[in-house]
């Protein structure tokens, strides 16, 4: 098999339309897009769809089953003449490596090219030992992982890494990440590069855990806003189906908006009052083990509170309600149509969800909560990583990606 890689298109500004049409809009990846997504199953479709010559149409396919990114199956539901032949995205061409990095702990996956899970493994991890030890750890796994599937280096096209702080996406480097020593301007894809022929996409982990949610419960929703709530709080944001990521790549920080009356709490950040330093989940386990309660990390504060114990369930109301104040605010300004909320200490929606639920509906203006669901994840703690595979995938499966690779295959 020829071997496609998407290096060296990965950041830069992809090749357009040439002149002879063999990629832009109708090209050989603009095919394989409607394939993908279940628009074409035929060639009939696809020249009705693209307006291109059924010649041109077969000279594109040709391409595509070169590279094996597609193949051809008979259609068994036939009622007499010929059966049409359906053609298929070849989703087993290559893997995709994932590992979605949290402050403790760690999952990773190898997806197949249409993000769907075939390996996984989680395990604790330190992201505060530092990059080249973190990676290192995750690396390996990745190769045990790689072949226990039969699946080798050779086959990786892609890997996403989610961490859990600010990312400059344009170059896969944590920027000042305050819980990640040694990670600040740590350039990802550079230490992959010695080790993979393949594209690195680097995002904070709540940016991942939006597209997740987002591509696997809300594909039809426009306007959608991710909140995780873990030791620390953070928001997705969705729109139009693309992550917004604003112009440092610092949107939906909203764990830093201030919330009124907690003055005394110092944040992380240096700052007085950050929500995440009053509803988040260290806070949480700081301020119930100060009061006598077993709630060393969030996830104690959520057992805590599936066994009913009632300042555990008091407290994370209370954390919902401060929540709902910032995000009042964020409904009122952005107007999302859905709002999932997720994180270790989603774990305990019911509560969290309720506190949230009824300040947000007090105080955001009744056209912009006509129609809003606030919801808990569907995905759980596989959002994260499903979502990094999914942007890995969108990316090197991208129209303008297979044209290039394509090209620089023929050319090669
Ligand atoms: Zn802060």
């Amino acid at each position: 098999m020829r071997r496609i890689s998407a290096r060296g298109v990965c950041f830069t500004r992809q090749m357009r339309a040439n002149s002879d049409g063999d990629s832009g809009p109708r090209g050989a990846g603009s095919l394989l897009r409607l394939i993908r997504e279940g628009e074409a199953v035929t060639r009939a479709d696809l020249v009705r769809l693209t307006g291109l010559a059924r010649s041109t149409v077969a000279q594109r396919l040709e391409l595509l089953l070169a590279h094996e990114l597609i193949h051809e199956e008979r259609s068994s539901a036939s009622t007499g003449g010929r059966p049409p032949t359906k053609v298929v995205f070849n989703k087993s061409a290559g893997v995709v490596l994932v590992a979605d990095l949290g402050a403790t702990h760690a999952r990773l996956t190898v997806s197949d090219l249409a993000a769907a899970p075939l390996a996984e493994q989680a395990f604790d991890l330190d992201i505060g030992e530092g990059p080249e030890t973190v990676l290192g750890r995750v690396d390996e796994r990745f190769a045990k992982l790689l072949s226990e599937l039969g699946r080798g280096p050779r086959d990786v096209r892609g890997i996403g890494i989610g961490v859990p702080g600010p990312v400059a996406f344009s170059t896969g480097q944590p920027v000042n990440p305050p819980i990640m020593p040694g990670w600040d301007g740590f350039s990802v894809p550079t230490w992959f590069a010695d080790r993979y022929d393949a594209p690195v996409l680097v995002d904070n982990d709540v940016n991942i855990m939006a597209m997740g949610e987002h591509r696997m419960s809300w594909r039809d929703c426009s306007q959608l806003l991710c909140v995780k709530v873990g030791t620390g709080i953070g928001c997705g944001i969705v729109i139009g189906g693309h992550i917004h990521r604003g112009a440092q790549g610092a949107a939906g920080d909203i764990g830093h908006i201030r919330v009124p009356g907690h003055d005394d709490v110092v944040c992380r950040c240096g700052n007085v009052g950050c929500l995440e330093a009053v509803a988040g989940g260290r806070a949480l386990s700081q301020r119930l083990a100060a009061a006598g309660l077993a709630a060393a990390n969030t996830r104690e504060v959520v057992g805590l509170v599936r066994a009913g114990q009632p300042t555990a369930i008091k407290a994370v109301r209370e954390a919902g309600r401060h929540l709902g104040e910032v995000l009042a605010a964020s409904v009122n300004f952005f107007n999302p149509s859905t709002i999932v909320i997720g994180g270790d200490l989603a774990a305990a929606h019911q509560y969290l969800i309720a506190g949230a639920r009824e300040i947000i509906f007090q105080r955001s203006l009744p056209l912009a909560t006509g129609d809003l669901r606030i919801v808990p994840s569907h995905l759980g703690d596989r959002a994260g990583a499903i979502g990094a595979a999914v942007m890995v995938t969108e990316h090197v499966l991208a129209p303008e990606a297979i044209d290039s690779a394509i090209q620089a295959g023929v050319a090669a």
